[in-house]
């Protein structure tokens, strides 16, 4: 006998829901005759399933066209802007910035706030700090679901293991701090890393304008620290504690300049602000801002020492990417915060470290490319963490009646 177990059956239809949501998210308006042939399902499921997201306010009519033949005109159906709301909110050194985004991905307010807190100092600061960046922004009004609250926390982060000891305890302290201080917000709180964040945000950005984009992707940061990600068939690899892909301590050589991590030559040390700063002979006095805009314009104007100083840390990426590229095989290498700016003068040093192996393994060569995103890069990767949430299970959003 081949029937569903009650439980199955609200599976199935919750699965269903999230199909024929993901159709309208991707293609509306459209009609219900395109959902269902864009989706597989029946005709008469797809009403029944359409019906339910208007009743929980996430679709709603959008007028009707003309069917081009003498049947009536076809309904369409489209998502409804701000009915959902997910709030990111990136906490690195420095600053901490928070944006908002409903289920359409159309930004509603960002605004960035300073802050001295390190990300991983005293949880009980970052929290504070945090609570009011979010509570400066317009509180969700009647009618807007709030789904999430995502923190993008630059320093690692080992998602989905609460009970394990170090950064996750941290992270999940940090999350239920910040919860206990927004008893209004009624709504999950995660914390990511925003690397992680950043790289799958990235990876997004640059499949939809390259439909040959995908395979493994290595993503490296440079900001306030150096970071990366491995994506692999569209996620995160996380590793067996989610920490897979910091590649900040990678050694890069076997005396280089201290590191703050006890080490020698990690990675960090020469590609790292302070570190590319301090060889380029800027004094960094505490804000970066300044020195950077310096950097800039002495790259501009072709400086010797700022030139050398990007050459060195261009050497000493290439050698890091020579090991990632052996470890995980990426096709493409994508390049974010300061190191996007600095690829041409990245560049050749680069190419010096990944040529030879190149030219013995021309298969087997990644792309290295600047990401697409800027500094938001995060914020993006954490929004969209909170509205694949609600692709995924629309049901959690409530009926508006
Ligand atoms: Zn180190």
């Amino acid at each position: 006998m081949n029937t569903l177990a009650p439980t199955d059956s609200a599976a199935v239809r919750r699965a269903n829901l999230s199909l024929v949501l993901r159709y309208i998210a991707a293609h509306g308006p459209c009609a219900r005759t395109e959902v269902a042939a864009g989706t597989g399902l029946v005709h008469a499921s797809v009403t029944a399933l359409v019906a339910d997201l208007i009743e929980r306010g996430l679709v709603a009519d959008a007028g009707g066209v003309a069917s081009g033949g003498r049947g009536r005109p076809r309904r369409l159906v489209s998502l409804v802007p701000g009915r959902v709301r997910t709030t990111a909110v990136h906490a690195a050194w420095g600053h901490i910035t928070v944006m908002t985004a409903d289920l359409a991905a159309a930004s509603g307010q960002r605004r960035q706030f300073p802050s001295v807190r390190d990300p991983f100092g005293p949880p009980n600061a970052l929290a504070d700090d945090i609570v009011s960046a979010v509570a400066a922004l317009d509180p969700p009004r009647a009618g807007v679901h709030q789904c999430r609250l995502v923190i993008a926390l630059s320093g690692p982060v080992a998602e989905g293991n609460q009970d394990a000891p170090g950064p996750a305890r941290h992270a999940s302290h940090l999350a239920r701090l910040v919860a206990d201080r927004l008893p209004g917000l009624a709504c999950p709180v995660d914390v990511v890393n925003d690397a992680k964040a950043a790289a799958l945000a990235e990876y997004h950005a640059l499949a939809a304008q390259d439909s040959a984009f995908g395979g493994a992707v290595a993503y490296v940061k440079s900001d306030a620290g150096v970071a990366g990600a491995l994506i692999v068939g569209g996620r995160v690899f996380q590793g067996s504690h989610g920490l897979a892909g910091e590649l900040g301590h990678i050694p890069v050589s076997l005396d280089g300049p201290a590191c703050r991590c006890g080490a020698v030559g990690c990675l960090t040390t020469y590609i790292g602000t302070r570190g590319v700063l301090g060889a380029a002979g800027l004094a960094v006095d505490g804000d970066t801002g300044a020195a950077l805009a310096e950097l800039g314009r002495r790259l501009q104007g072709k400086d010797p020492r700022a030139l050398a100083a990007l050459d060195r840390a261009g050497h000493a990426l290439g050698a890091a990417l020579q090991s990632v590229t052996g470890l995980s095989d990426p096709d493409r290498i994508v390049l974010g915060g300061q190191l996007a700016d600095w690829l041409p003068w990245l560049r050749a040093g680069i190419d010096a470290r990944l040529g030879p192996r190149r030219a013995a393994f021309p298969a087997h060569s990644p792309t290295v490319t600047p990401g697409l995103l800027g500094a938001d890069a995060a914020l993006h990767g954490a929004l969209a963490a909170g509205r694949e949430q609600i692709l995924t299970d629309p049901a959690v959003v409530p009926k508006l009646t």
